[in-house]
């Protein structure tokens, strides 16, 4: 964990200088216009970095095109691409700080979190692909005595990411890093609020040795850079993270295009069940709070809605607010912040358009619902009803509905009462209760007395309309790689 002091970061803050061109076919390119990158602590503009049109999109697409038909990256030992993907981690590691920098000054991110938990996953998961590159091993199935079958994974070819700015490093990584590891390349556009990060990565992976065009950056507008990549001809597989709506959208772009595969991570609801048996109440309250404030809320698998047994409603409501009331808010560049300022002002705008919507529908407020300049302040409903906007549609920001119930059967139906399926938790001291509720939650991932807690091996994903596919574990390389059969008379 860093020890650098709050007035280093803020004088490192202000000597930084970020990349701000796209990066295509191993080096920054300007044009054709700009757009300003502005820091959420203090509104200040940090840099005007290009923003492409269609054609540096193709442009970027053509490199990677290049890159994956006629270069050496797919055709590589995969010993070697692991190689490259472990130099790239170690330079990563080595401008640990200037990432985090710019993570915590384009979206606003504690200091202390991107430094601690979103360089160590980038980090942890370009070395966990690199490592799984070369122990991947194909099929021969048992044929007849006069023919051998072969069934071999292929790379599918130039992969298009487009990603959102909440944790702008690891959701890239996430299908970076697979992809490349099975012989694909790459075009990442990263969210217009948070290209600084995505443009040093590239640099680095520049300068660990990957080829030219293997992995692009393009910075833009979603509806110009993201759509173009979309719609693109050249693109084989679109691996996209961000909300429903677009997701929707990245779904017509492929149908109208190439029929591009396309793999989406989306929004989440997730609920949180607290049972009276939990092993241990106050940890769970302190989980519950710890959840939907970390990020500010900005979590697609937040706990936005805890479901608490009526016996034990008061006392976990109680310490949730107490923890809301006393969390550090302020500058995300001071090591002893707890939660910094939403992404943008627009951003605050709509979720205190959804705090209003919720005092006005008969929510209870337990604790802030104001703002004070940049920040907005750890928020709590209680007295919610299922039909409330603010039980079902995603805020994004640090706002916690809080929903009592009297029986099992009537939790596990309030949890599965919406259009979301990413993520879920359960609290219970009873096995058979733990099991028979993750059984029934249709969900990604059930956590039981626990949240947001794993690690790279197990996958990341969404049911329903949160999505489909996995990120991280061996399955996601499952997205970028084809089943190609062979069969062999002999
Ligand atoms: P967003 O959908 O607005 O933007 C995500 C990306 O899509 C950005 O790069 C944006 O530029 C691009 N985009 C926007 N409009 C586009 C269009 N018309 N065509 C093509 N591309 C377009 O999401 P956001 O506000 O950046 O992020 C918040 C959302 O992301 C939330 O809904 C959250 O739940 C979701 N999210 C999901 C996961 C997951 O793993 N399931 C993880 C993080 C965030």
């Amino acid at each position: 964990m860093t020890d650098v002091p709050y007035e280093d970061w803020r004088a490192r803050a202000a000597g930084l200088v970020p990349h701000t061109g796209h990066h295509i076919d191993g080096a920054f390119q300007d044009g054709p216009e700009t757009t300003p990158v502005v820091a959420p602590r203090d509104g200040r503009t940090i840099a005007h970095v290009a923003s492409a049109g269609t054609a540096q999109v193709d442009g970027a697409v053509a490199a990677a095109r290049r890159a994956f038909d006629t270069g050496p990256w797919p055709r590589l030992a995969p010993a070697e691409r692991k190689a490259a993907l472990l130099r790239w981690a170690d330079l990563v590691e080595r401008d640990r700080e200037t990432l985090a920098l710019l993570v915590s000054l384009e979206m606003g991110k504690p200091i202390t979190d991107a430094y601690g938990i979103e360089l160590r996953a980038l980090i942890g998961c370009l070395r966990w692909y690199a490592e799984a590159a070369d122990k991947q091993l194909d099929e021969s199935p048992r044929g007849s005595a006069s023919s051998l079958a072969l069934v071999t994974r292929e790379p599918v070819g130039v992969v298009g990411a487009v990603v959102p700015w909440n944790f702008p490093l690891t959701m890239a990584a996430w299908k970076i890093a697979p992809a490349l590891a099975t012989g694909c390349t790459v075009v990442l556009k990263p969210a217009e609020e948070s290209p600084l990060s995505a443009l040093h990565l590239a640099a680095l992976g520049t300068e660990a040795g990957l080829p030219p065009g293997v992995f692009n950056v393009v910075n833009g507008p979603g509806e110009v850079a993201g759509r173009a990549l979309g719609e693109h001809p050249g693109v084989d597989v679109l691996a996209f993270t961000g909300s429903t709506e677009v997701g929707r959208h990245f779904l017509r772009y492929a149908a109208a295009s190439n029929l591009k595969r396309v793999w989406l991570e989306l929004g989440g609801k997730s609920p949180n069940i607290i049972l009276p048996d939990a092993p241990d109440l106050d940890a769970a309250a302190d989980t519950a709070a710890w959840g939907i404030f970390f990020n500010a809320g900005e979590m697609c698998s937040a706990p936005s809605r805890l479901l608490v047994h009526r016996s034990v409603a008061d006392r976990v409501l109680d310490r949730i607010v107490a923890r809301a009331e006393s969390l550090r808010v302020g500058d995300p560049l001071d090591p002893a912040t707890e939660m910094g300022p939403l992404v943008s002002t627009a951003h605050q705008a709509r979720v205190m358009e959804h705090i209003e919507a919720a005092r006005a529908s008969g929510a209870r407020l337990r604790a802030g619902g104001g703002v004070d300049g940049r920040f907005l302040a750890p928020t709590v409903f209680d007295q919610v009803k299922p039909e409330m906007r603010v039980a079902r549609e995603e805020i994004f920001g640090p706002v916690l509905a809080v929903l009592e119930f009297d029986d099992l059967d009537e939790a596990v139906t309030l949890a599965n009462d919406t259009e979301y399926g990413l993520a879920a938790a359960v609290w219970t001291s009873d096995l058979s209760t733990a099991h028979r509720v993750s059984r029934a939650l249709r969900a990604g991932t059930v956590w039981v007395n626990c949240y947001e807690e794993g690690d790279m091996s197990v996958p990341f994903g969404g049911v329903k309309q949160s999505g489909h596919g996995r990120d991280k574990s061996l399955h996601a390389l499952d997205k970028y790689t084809d089943l190609k059969t062979t069969w062999i008379e002999l």
